[in-house]
């Protein structure tokens, strides 16, 4: 990386006062999945503050090495755990990516083309059509005012793994509860959040806000943690509308015994806490207590498991697919070990990537699936698990 000369500092007063609270102890470093695959020290949380100071202080530029550690981390924030001065990582990391982006070297392209695409369609993946011109149609019977629940589906459930959403409307109706989705729904932009450019974060978040209290729903549930991070912990809601993850929602209708499952499933399973529901949103035991509803169902707990689980790699699969592979690979290893026959997951990103790089080591025998999946089985709404198979 290229040296230079002191220049004025790029970050905040608060965010260089986060950075100077690291004591450089190095416990951050093993856990970081990043510095597991890499073993080099700038790929992990110490190293990249290290970075961050000195690119701070005008001693090196936003050379392309410097861009591959900022874009590398998952922010996952794992590392946030195990730090003793407990060293704000995800909000200076997100202020470096801000800064970033405001001097025009980030993000990287491919996660460019992402916001562009939720900017231009609503869409993650740049998908024009409403979401009731799919898979999804036939269960656009309620609005969102007259519902229950409003469910806000997201650009996963809503068009690619529509079986996330149909599976969670079906359990609510087997509740006797009403589910109402909006044809207009609009990505969360969780992922404009994740990349530190807030301008137009800030903006689809105000707008998303405006249009959903348009539709006066009573509650809103999620089946995606970054939606529901997003929605519950950063939107500026001006109405209070309780949000809760599917997770959360199917542990009060099991308390209030409006749902039993019944139905066998003598398994198994390990579950995979994904970050945005753990980490960032310390939602743990809701989905065990789903899981362990379930009869014949043995959870296993691995020795990274609740806040040390390691992430999925999902975050930065484009354009960095080898890490994905790699850190993905290193959780199906684990799961495989333990004997479990189902790798069970709260997240449809974690459910695509896992799936994914199992498909492609040929890990026939580990079935990973949607939380929603094995409940509906066990309630005896659907016949089978899993309904997606490997690519
Ligand atoms: S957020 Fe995750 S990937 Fe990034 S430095 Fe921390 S542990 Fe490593
Ligand atoms: S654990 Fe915290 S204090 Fe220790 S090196 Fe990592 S970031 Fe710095």
């Amino acid at each position: 990386m290229t040296v230079k000369g002191k220049l004025s500092p790029k970050l905040s007063k608060s965010i260089i006062e986060a950075l100077q609270k690291c004591s450089q102890c190095g416990k951050c470093r093993s856990i970081c999945p990043t510095f597991e695959y890499k073993n080099i020290e700038s790929y992990n949380e110490r190293g990249r503050l290290m970075l961050y100071k000195a690119w701070n202080n005008g001693e090196i530029e936003a050379s392309p090495a410097f861009i591959d550690r900022v874009y590398t981390c998952l922010l996952c924030r794992v590392c946030e755990e195990t730090c003793p001065p407990k060293v704000r990582y995800m909000e200076i990391a997100e202020a470096v990516r801000g800064k970033l982006a405001e001097e025009g070297v980030g993000p990287v392209p491919e996660q460019k083309q992402a916001i562009e695409a939720i900017k231009k369609t609503g869409n993650v993946f740049g998908q024009e059509s409403k979401l009731n011109e799919g898979d999804l149609a036939e269960f656009f019977t309620t609005a969102p005012k007259d519902a229950d629940y409003y469910f806000f589906v997201g650009c996963m459930a809503g068009r690619n793994y529509t079986n996330l959403a149909k599976n969670a409307i079906l359990i609510l109706r087997k509740a006797g509860l009403t589910v109402g989705l909006d044809p207009d729904e609009k990505c969360c932009a969780g992922v404009a959040k994740l990349q530190g450019v807030e301008s137009d974060f800030s903006k689809i978040a105000a707008e998303n806000v405006k249009h959903i209290e348009g539709l006066n729903p009573k509650k809103i549930f999620t089946v995606c943690p970054m939606c529901y991070a997003a929605l519950k912990k950063e939107y500026p809601w001006t109405k209070h509308i309780p949000i809760q993850h599917i997770t959360e929602v199917y542990a009060e209708l099991l308390a209030k015994k409006m749902i039993k499952p019944t139905r066998e499933l003598p398994a198994k399973v390990v579950f995979f806490d994904s970050c945005h529901l753990g980490r960032w949103s310390g939602v743990y035991d809701a989905p065990r207590i789903v899981l362990n509803s379930i009869p014949g169902l043995q959870i296993i707990e691995l020795e990274r498991t609740r806040n040390l689980q390691r992430c999925c790699g999902g975050p930065i699969r484009v354009p960095y697919v080898d890490f994905r592979n790699e850190i993905a690979g290193r959780t199906l290893q684990e799961v495989e070990a333990s004997g479990a026959e189902y790798l069970v997951t709260p997240c449809g990103t974690c459910l695509f990537n896992l799936q994914s790089v199992a498909s492609a080591n040929f890990m026939e025998d580990l079935k990973i699936v949607d939380i929603s999946e094995v409940l509906a089985f066990s309630l005896e709404l659907i016949d089978k698990i899993p309904q997606y198979e490997f690519e």
